[in-house]
């Protein structure tokens, strides 16, 4: 099964990995992909533990549960990161292991349009999230929407936004009923 973060990898060998805790994302974007599978699949334990210390606070699995109710998601597309970036969202985490990362935290943007069905209509999500390196691991922080967030139409022959160069209708669209 192709992975529900769009990437054109198996599930199994791209972000299920990191959901069991087999594996940890060596990048903000295999991180933000694998929340992405996360929500997509409730795994809201995983949601909660890939925040950042500072974030978990005020979260327990029961509010980002509830939260994400009655939203079914189906795509995500990454935006490719500027090029002449230093913190685009494939900084390896290795550097966290020299020695000036505690005066200097590591951090990534990543940029990433979600797409989800709610009560049978289409949202997009759109975001330019910040990822931080907390001991050696990568972790959300928090993100800013843009302003062409919320509630879409979508073409039904148009190419699915999922990326698979199927119809809409033929696609992601069979998830919700009124398409
Ligand atoms: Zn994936
Ligand atoms: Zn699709």
């Amino acid at each position: 099964m192709r992975c529900y973060c769009c990437s054109s990898k198996p599930f199994k060998t791209c972000c299920e990995p990191f959901i069991k805790g087999v594996e940890f994302p060596s990048s903000a974007e295999q991180l933000m992909r694998s929340r992405f599978s996360a929500y997509a699949t409730a795994h809201y334990q995983y949601i909660l533990e890939t925040y950042t210390k500072e974030k978990q606070q005020g979260l327990s699995i029961e509010n980002l549960a509830q939260n994400a109710q009655g939203a079914t998601w189906f795509a995500l597309q990454v935006h490719p990161a500027f090029a002449d970036s230093s913190v685009h969202g494939n900084a390896k985490v290795e550097a966290a292991d020299e020695a000036d990362s505690h005066s200097k935290p590591i951090t990534a943007i990543v940029e990433f349009t979600a797409y989800y069905f709610e009560n049978k209509n289409m949202y997009q999500l759109h975001e330019s999230s910040n990822f931080i390196v907390e001991e050696g691991k990568w972790r959300y922080h928090d993100g800013e929407l843009h302003n062409d967030c919320g509630k879409i139409k979508y073409g039904r022959n148009l190419p699915c936004v999922c990326g698979s160069n199927k119809k809409f209708k033929q696609c992601c669209g069979l998830k919700n009923h009124s398409y």
